[in-house]
């Protein structure tokens, strides 16, 4: 039952931010909780991240039998992977299937930016403003905002003045881009960068890849599923899941128990070589390649030995083997012929550590002596991850604090779930959770079914309100920099660590505990009635009414 609408104001349980993955389950759970749930989301159609990066090679890294909802067997059995890891616009289509079959359109609002979020305590309420002048206000607030959601412009001088077309990967129109007999300039080496460099390589002029920091790469080994192998993982697809949500990846891989330095030099080599072939990402052969430098040493010069014996020209080989951080402490990507591209005559390979961007120009791009003339100018910069997207909404909690002045050092919160101050204000994959380290549709599910817990248990318990506390808080990212700081992540300049957006704080962001120990401690919180949390009674002036302010009980 739909609540009262005074003067325009919409009036919702649940106000949901964002229709990817994260935000379409939301829907889902909400609903099934009897939740009068509205999703915003700035684009035109359901995907999220999938809506957004259409650019040619945008395809997942983790397999595509892994990389989707677990929550529905008959979803699972009724849809079908093409491929081993699917490309955007597979992944595009699955998760509009899933929005027509669980009906989910109907509550979103597409081409909806949410502007603003205010908590009013006397209501205990959400406030969100669209940019649309909609205004809703809702028990619950719900930011399935994405992680990598927020696309990163360059600082560089004169993009403006480029006469030619500027696009970002994250931000790819929708129309077909066609680079035949284009000069392409790609600015970015990244998970982005290196899918995108040998599709348009194939149909260009020419391509000139602009690298300012080297990649660690490995062969995806991509190929189409055989019925065979989609048959084998949907009858046993109950086994992986589990298996999957307890593993610390989220995918249903067992956990390395060996030492890379415990094995002779020629068995481990051996052991890199065959993962090489079948594409298993390096990282997952041994258990102490992300915390021991000597052992990533073995990974890295693995990697650097397969560039240089990939790439004939020793220069470019050596720009692209030029690496300044452990392998894996920025995202060890899977590509398809990325080092083979630059034995192509139509490609050319820029490093920046030597000759820097100075500007672009109306024609081009200006290195330090030297100037590229281009038709279009690709920027595979990235995303200011984890908290972009949340700082693009002004989002006020108790007595008028501001999320991004508490989050001024880095962000703080509890389980990467709950921010303290900002009562009944969830964060789907929020800093601190393992997010960005895992398999992604294991995660979010894992924290949708956590809350729609914590929202039975309010419900349960006539309790308006839950907030994290301080203690709690501070507790839980003591932990997360604890667990950082064991490792090699904190040694390198990544997205991770903020370090790709000047003046963002360098606070490593993700918990690095992995998903199966991360799901064991939220199950604990909650088996302790919600250790971390107050909790609000509703206010007395709308107390009477509990059936209407608690929503219909779920079916
Ligand atoms: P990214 O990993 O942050 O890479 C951005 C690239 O742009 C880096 O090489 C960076 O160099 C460079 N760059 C940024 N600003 C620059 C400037 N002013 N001048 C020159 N170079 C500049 O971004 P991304 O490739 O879009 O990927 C982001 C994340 O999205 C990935 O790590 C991954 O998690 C996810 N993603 C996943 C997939 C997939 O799975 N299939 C595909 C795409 C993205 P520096 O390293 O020196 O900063």
């Amino acid at each position: 039952m739909r609540q009262p609408q005074p003067d325009g104001v919409l009036v919702r349980d649940i106000v949901i931010v964002g229709a990817g993955f994260a935000g379409l389950y939301m829907l889902h759970k909400s609903r099934g909780l009897g939740l009068d749930a509205v999703v915003f989301e700035r684009g035109s159609g359901v995907g999220g991240t999938w809506y957004w990066n259409r650019y040619p090679g945008a395809r997942c890294d983790a397999p595509s039998l892994d990389y989707c909802y677990s929550f529905s067997p008959e979803l699972e059995q009724e849809w079908t992977w093409t491929e081993r890891y699917a490309a955007q616009p597979e992944i595009l289509a699955y998760l509009e299937h899933v929005a027509d079959r669980f009906d989910l359109r109907s509550d979103i609002r597409f081409d909806t930016t949410v502007t603003a979020a205010e908590w009013l305590p006397d209501e205990e309420r959400w406030r969100i403003r669209t940019d649309r002048g909609e205004e809703v206000t809702a028990r619950y607030c719900v930011m399935a905002t994405g992680c990598l959601s927020a696309p990163r412009l360059p600082d560089i001088d004169g993009i403006g003045d480029f006469r030619g077309e500027v696009l970002h990967t994250g931000l790819w129109p929708k129309e077909p881009v066609d680079f035949a007999g284009k000069r392409v300039g790609i600015i970015g080496t990244g998970s982005s960068g290196i899918q995108l460099t040998p599709i348009a390589a194939q149909t260009a002029a020419e391509v000139i890849v602009f690298q300012r920091t080297p990649v660690y790469t490995i062969p995806a080994r991509n190929h189409p599923l055989s019925p065979d192998e989609v048959a084998t993982v949907k009858a046993s697809y109950r086994q992986r899941r589990e298996l999957s949500r307890m593993s610390p990846s989220g995918l249903p891989v067992a956990v390395a128990e060996r030492s890379a330095l415990e094995v002779p030099d020629d068995e481990r080599t051996a052991i890199y070589e065959q993962g090489w072939v079948d594409g298993v990402p390096i990282l997952f052969h041994f258990n102490d390649l992300l915390v021991d430098r000597a052992a990533n040493d073995t990974a890295a010069e693995f990697i650097r030995r397969k560039v240089r014996e990939i790439v004939r020209d020793p220069d470019r080989a050596s720009i692209l083997s030029a690496h300044n951080y452990p392998i894996g402490t920025k995202r060890l990507t899977l590509d398809t012929d990325y080092y083979e591209t630059f034995n192509r005559d139509n490609v050319s390979l820029v490093d920046l550590g030597r000759t820097p961007i100075v500007a672009v120009n109306k024609t081009g791009v200006q290195v330090q002596g030297k100037h590229y003339d281009l038709d279009m100018v690709v920027l595979a910069t990235g995303f200011d991850a984890m908290t972009g997207a949340l700082d693009r909404i002004d989002v006020i909690g108790e007595d008028g604090i501001r999320l991004r002045e508490c989050w001024s050092a880095g962000p703080r919160t509890y389980l990467g779930i709950a921010v303290a101050g900002f009562p009944n204000l969830f964060l789907i994959t929020g800093p601190g959770s393992p997010s960005v380290l895992t398999n992604m549709p294991l995660s979010i599910e894992q924290h949708v079914e956590w809350l729609a817990g914590l929202f039975t248990y309010l419900r349960e318990n006539k309790l308006a309100a839950a907030r994290a506390t301080t203690a709690a808080q501070d507790k839980w990212v003591d932990m997360v920099n604890h667990a950082a700081a064991l490792t090699l992540f904190p040694t390198a300049a990544s997205w991770y660590m903020g370090a790709n957006v000047p003046g963002k704080p360098r606070v490593f962001m993700p918990f690095v505990g992995g998903l199966g120990t991360y799901r064991q401690i939220c199950d604990d919180v909650a088996a302790d009635g919600y250790e971390g949390f107050e909790f609000e009674s509703p206010p007395v002036h709308l107390a009477e009414d509990q059936a209407s302010y608690h929503g219909p009980l779920a079916p």
